[in-house]
């Protein structure tokens, strides 16, 4: 838009403020009018008082020239909106710098991602206990001694020392009611047996003590 018809906008805006204003005051001086009138014919109920029509002839007046200005200020809205958005564009249009014409059509830039790559899953290798008497009291990685596979070993929990100790010291404490046979019951007392579950052999026993 060059400088030229922004300045003719810009005294159309001023001109069209000014009509504005010209049309409050013709307003305000109508409804005064109208106020004067009433007062009038009420008061001419009363005493005969010819010569009230000047103030009515001036209220037609002033529709007359509110209908008009309300006129010029359509066509002088209109005016501005033809030079700030000539040829009915719309008045926002998208912004080109980030499009790349082509063929007429607007095509959005490729835009260039990091390919992401998803970390893979983390894997923690089975560790292998060779050194059998360092096996967990759980099913643990480990060669068989006897077939030679490596094999996560099954086990089973076997009455071991801990386990009668810990029955006899109750007994002695007088836990004779049967409350002596609770160690029997807890796997944590007992010992732990690692097998093979190819061959079947017995690997290693996890002794409490
Ligand atoms: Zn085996």
């Amino acid at each position: 838009m060059g400088s030229s018809s922004q300045a003719q906008v810009d005294r159309m805006e001023v001109e069209l403020n000014q009509m504005a204003l010209q049309r409050l005051h013709l307003s305000d001086r109508r409804d005064l009018l109208a106020v004067l009138l009433d007062f009038r014919r009420s008061s001419d109920q009363r005493r005969a008082h010819p010569g009230g029509d000047g103030s009515s002839a001036e209220v037609g007046a002033i529709d007359e020239q509110l209908a008009a200005l309300a006129l010029k200020e359509e066509e002088l809205q209109k005016s501005i909106d033809q030079i700030l958005h000539p040829k009915g564009q719309p008045a926002t249009l998208p912004d080109h710098t980030n499009f790349i014409p082509k063929g007429g059509v607007f095509i959005m830039p490729p835009v260039m991602e990091e390919p992401v790559v998803a970390p893979p899953p983390p894997m923690s290798a089975p560790k292998v206990i060779l050194d059998h008497r360092k096996l967990p009291s759980t099913p643990s990685h480990t060669q068989c001694p006897f077939c030679h596979q490596f094999i996560t070993t099954e086990t089973v929990t076997r009455v071991g020392s801990v386990t009668w100790l810990v029955c006899v010291m109750s007994a002695l404490l007088g836990c004779v009611a049967g409350c002596c046979l609770i160690p029997f019951c807890v796997p944590s007392l007992k010992d732990v047996e690692h097998r093979c579950p190819k061959c079947r052999a017995e690997i290693y026993t996890v002794r409490k003590l």
